[in-house]
């Protein structure tokens, strides 16, 4: 792999995003109001373009920035925002990230790994909230969380019922694996696999992973690689942002998709963008080396949208309430609720503690909560499994998605699975919310497709379930 001397490590051009940035400093307002009006074509960004709306100060290409983002993630994706929760099954691990509540240095941490039964038990209470995607997280352990251990969880998972509900689709958050163990991942049916390469820094990463398999920069740096070459062709990527400076790290992300796009003819499925959260025993966690404040993280996720507009970002409840409100206006397309960050803390109070937790939460509204509050903002709050079941991933979504096909399936989807949430678990008010949301969105479809769509809505009056196009 190339030498770190010539500013080049593996995929990412250290010194060129360097440069890059430096010149992006001196950009005039015009220019920047040039690129925004390029990103609003829906056709991303280049990334020198990316440096300087990083960059921009001036305000009002600051809030063209948004305006656009805004436009970006309209036209891509409707109000459409689709809800999952994470499953940590376990908090063993062998590394000993700086950031991380998990690190094996830390003592005092409960460590846990859950067994089929306990698995059971809180993807049970996920579903009796109306959950049906799962992100499943497990810590980095050779043995106790190995791929066997995983295989193991996800059958559990997909084979548990409240009901006639059952998961339909699970993500995994684990540590990077060889080809052969992506391949058996891949069997398991899993939707996406997700990867955060924490800090495209190479310096950052290296002071920040001390120990442990994840020392190996490049060896994560090429996860998804494996994966796509394993069949896993739905990747998430993502940064840690706080680690270094953030600014770094959301050119990495693009180069990074850019590099996955050249090779394997598609870009991540999703991006995350967590920010750091205080978490026991983390040094680098509770005082951030380069902190992330609010307005950096409005341009994070705008900055994205344009960037990589057909890729769905992804904001956890590390966020507060009516922060997270804001950067889903600003881009964001799938959001977690009613999460629990510990093994076993769904079902077990005393994993929902700091002594287990990974880090803290910023929103602990309950998935009811999240749902009718987007509601009342006119979102149109989505459960759809559709995609990943009928084959279209990675190649074919994006092919679907870039031209403009995809909204076909999944605006009828969002309501379809949005309307069984509302049959089955809605209190009144979401109720209320959520019907008018979806006769308002109704009468935005095509006739041709709204009339399919209220037939199969009355389809789930009637009793039926899982109704997708
Ligand atoms: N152990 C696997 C790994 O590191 O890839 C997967 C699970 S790890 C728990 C999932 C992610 O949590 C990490 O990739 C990291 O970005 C994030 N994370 C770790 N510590 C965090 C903190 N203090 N605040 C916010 N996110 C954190
Ligand atoms: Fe382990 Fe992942 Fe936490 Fe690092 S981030 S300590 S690898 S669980």
């Amino acid at each position: 792999m190339s030498a770190e001397s010539d500013g080049q490590v593996g995929f990412i051009a250290e010194q060129l995003i360097n440069d890059l940035l430096e010149a992006g400093k001196t950009a005039g307002k015009s220019r920047g109001l040039e690129i925004v009006a390029k990103a609003r074509e829906c056709n991303g960004l280049e990334l020198d373009e990316l440096a300087v709306l990083l960059q921009a100060t001036d305000p009002e290409v600051t809030s063209a920035m948004y305006e656009a983002a805004l436009y970006v993630k309209n036209t891509i994706y409707g109000k459409r925002m689709v809800f999952f929760a994470p499953l940590y099954v376990s908090n063993v691990c062998a590394n000993n990230c700086l950031y991380c509540g998990f690190r094996k240095d830390n003592k005092e941490l409960v460590r846990r790994v859950l067994t089929p039964d306990e698995i059971r038990r809180e993807i049970e209470i996920l579903l009796e909230e109306g959950h049906k995607r799962v992100l499943l997280v497990a810590g980095e352990h050779p043995t106790l969380s190995g791929i066997d251990y995983i295989e193991q969880a996800i059958e559990t998972i997909y084979d548990t019922r409240v009901g006639s509900a059952s998961i339909r689709r699970i993500n995994v958050n684990c540590a990077p694996l060889t080809v052969d163990e992506f391949k058996r991942l891949k069997a398991t049916g899993i939707g996406t696999y997700q990867c955060f390469q924490e800090t495209y820094h190479l310096g950052t990463y290296q002071k920040m992973h001390p120990s442990g398999p994840k020392k190996d920069y490049l060896y994560r740096l090429h996860a998804p690689d494996r994966a796509m070459q394993a069949g896993i062709d739905d990747i998430g990527v993502g940064a840690l942002f706080g680690l270094t400076d953030y600014r770094f790290d959301v050119m990495g992300v693009l180069s990074h998709a850019q590099y996955l796009d050249g090779k394997f003819g598609v870009g991540p499925h999703t991006i995350s963008v967590p920010r750091l959260e205080p978490a026991l025993n983390a040094p680098a966690a509770n005082t951030p080396p380069n902190a992330v404040y609010d307005d950096d993280m409005r341009r994070v996720v705008s900055c994205l949208r344009l960037a990589v507009p057909y890729t769905g970002i992804i904001l956890t409840t590390r966020e507060r309430p009516e922060f997270r409100t804001e950067l889903i206006a600003l881009g964001v397309s799938q959001v977690s609720a009613g999460s629990r960050t510990s093994p076993g803390g769904y079902y077990d109070a005393k994993a929902h503690a700091p002594e287990a937790e990974q880090f803290s939460i910023g929103d602990e509204r309950s998935l009811s909560e999240v749902l009718c509050s987007l509601c009342k903002e006119n979102y149109v709050p989505s459960f759809c499994t559709a995609c990943y079941r009928s084959g279209r991933t990675g190649e074919a979504f994006m092919g679907l998605a870039k031209h403009g096909e995809i909204h076909k399936m999944c605006a009828p989807n969002a309501l379809l699975s949005l309307k069984e949430y509302l049959v089955d678990y809605a209190l009144e008010e979401t109720r209320l919310e959520g019907e008018r949301v979806i006769a308002d969105s109704l009468s935005d479809l095509p006739e041709a497709l709204r009339k399919k769509t209220a037939q199969l809505l009355a389809r789930i009056e009637e009793g039926e379930r899982d109704v997708y196009i």
